[in-house]
């Protein structure tokens, strides 16, 4: 051996010492990944003194990030959980909106709305979902393309909130079907249920609630005064259905238990994830807003589920074991009458009459023509076809358009399709949210966005906005790997894929634009 080649082979062997593995606490055995669907960070201040379990455990022991926002305008569900264990804006990940205009179809789709699938366990022949909209991978999706025998499965009362979050790979995605009253999944995952949700399934367990009325969490008998009954035509508020009641959520936390135990989760060789999402918080607090006690009450009831999920999985992996990762997909707005009855801004704006506005100034403009194809309250989508054959400038149409909606009160700003195309935005946070929800071959041609507090909804309230009440979410992780503490930094729900690659030793999905939360991991 030469003296050239001895030098090289010792060189070898100390770059092989320092490339080892730096030592690290044990990889989590299961990420458990929770969304509380509508759920603002200031419910984890306000309701504090009554949170004496889960939400108590993740803020007394967990790593708690207390400025974590949503970067893109369109802050709702969809978007939230596509962004959670992706980390990708939906200018990358394709998913701008719950549902949008397809102009290749001309038919409104949803997220996950899948014609090629069918749904599995409910209607039959009934039309299916799946992540195909999504463009990018996540989290899981990188676990399975690893290599390593992995589990992923997704539950929640909405398809979209339990599909997105999982992915692509995923091993089920399952929601419930109101039609049916069953837990469902589509042919995309597979044929048939299996056999512990079909065994669910025929307990009929939705039947313990029908005629039930919701009480106050801390009520001392059932002669309290009820939050809504699940019978209608009392003088009661009727809840509307189980999903828009706490029980919505304790079906999802008990679909979350048997899938731990069926599933056999934390013991496969590479790390497991249940991505779990509570829906129930939403649908009660688009009816009544972040102010109403029922709002308080199944927040409470919120912090006891997870109590009883935590300890039913480290009963069954053993304490130390999961990666719990907690944030919510969006805020929310006050009800414009409250804020209103306490000298706050806000009110309600009409959809049909901004929709009116833009018709007719493209008519007086352009002359009499179908000229939108589609159109909500905050995007519009125009006739290509009539712009082209009519040999007009689309961007001097989306310009007419614009300048209508402008006009009008409490409209803080409209973007469009080429403003945004060129990056012509306000230069600061809230023109970045524009950009970042803009995927062109999905967008519309303009985007509208109202002033604070106001919203285009006749009852209740809403989300969906790029304000603070709105993007401000909780962020929790606890766990293997977790440095504990309160970090008050400005941080994105972006960031977390990129943290749970980082944690998890794996490939950061696709389209994240997160950073590495690296203060939190030891
Ligand atoms: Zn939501």
């Amino acid at each position: 051996m030469t003296r050239a080649r001895r030098l090289l082979l010792s060189f070898f062997a100390a770059a092989a010492t320092f490339a080892a593995p730096p030592e690290h606490a044990p990889k989590p055995k299961l990420v458990l990944a929770i969304v509380i669907d509508q759920f603002r960070y200031d419910y984890l201040l306000r309701f504090r003194s009554n949170y004496n379990s889960g939400l108590a455990r993740l803020l007394e022991h967990g790593a708690v990030f207390t400025d974590a926002h949503y970067l893109q305008a369109a802050t709702v569900t969809a978007v939230g959980h596509s962004t959670f264990l992706s980390g990708a804006p939906p200018s990358v990940s394709g998913i701008i909106a719950n549902e949008w205009f397809d102009r290749e179809s001309g038919q409104t789709v949803t997220s996950v709305f899948d014609p090629k699938s069918k749904l599995v366990g409910g209607v039959p022949g009934s039309p299916g979902s799946s992540p195909r909209r999504l463009l990018t991978s996540t989290v899981g999706d990188e676990l399975k393309m690893q290599g390593l025998e992995s589990k992923i499965i997704g539950v929640s009362i909405k398809d979209r909130s339990a599909i997105l979050p999982a992915g692509h790979m995923a091993d089920g995605a399952y929601w419930y079907d109101s039609d049916s009253n069953h837990w469902v999944t589509s042919t995309y995952y597979r044929a048939e249920l299996p056999g512990w949700v079909r065994q669910l399934n025929d307990e009929h367990g939705y039947q313990r609630y029908l005629g039930a009325k919701w009480l106050p969490f801390d009520a001392p008998d059932d002669s309290a005064k009820p939050f809504c009954t699940m019978t209608a035509g009392t003088d009661v508020r009727y809840c509307g259905g189980l999903e828009a009641t706490p029980w919505g959520n304790e079906m999802i936390e008990e679909f979350s238990e048997r899938a731990v135990a069926a599933e056999n989760l934390g013991h496969h060789a590479g790390v497991d994830i249940l991505a779990v999402s509570f829906s129930s918080n939403d649908y009660v607090g688009h009816a009544v807003g972040p102010d109403d006690p029922a709002v308080r009450d199944i927040s409470i009831r919120t912090d006891r589920l997870l109590g009883k999920l935590f300890a039913f999985i480290d009963q069954k992996l053993g304490a130390g074991n999961t990666l719990v990762v907690l944030t919510a997909d969006h805020g929310v707005a006050p009800v414009p009458e409250v804020n209103q009855a306490r000298n706050m801004p806000g009110g309600r704006l009409s959809e049909t009459r901004l929709q009116q506005k833009i018709i007719d100034a493209l008519a007086r403009r352009f002359g009499p023509g179908k000229w939108l194809l589609n159109s909500s309250a905050t995007t519009a989508y125009f006739n290509l076809e009539l712009i082209r054959s009519h040999k007009l400038d689309p961007a001097e149409v989306e310009r007419v358009a614009a300048d209508a909606v402008a006009a009008e009160d409490h409209i803080a700003r409209v973007y469009t399709r080429h403003e945004l195309q060129a990056g012509q935005v306000q230069q600061d946070a809230i023109g970045r949210a524009f950009s970042l929800g803009f995927y062109s071959p999905r967008s519309g041609d303009l985007f509208i966005l109202q002033e604070p507090y106001y919203l285009f909804d006749a009852t209740g309230t809403s989300h969906g906005t790029p304000y603070n009440y709105d993007t401000h979410v909780p962020l929790i992780f606890l766990g293997p790997r977790v440095k504990p503490g309160v970090y008050a930094e400005k941080v994105a729900v972006n960031d977390v894929a990129a943290t749970l690659a980082a944690m998890l030793d794996v490939q950061e999905p696709a389209g994240s634009i997160g950073r590495v939360l690296r203060e939190v991991i030891q």
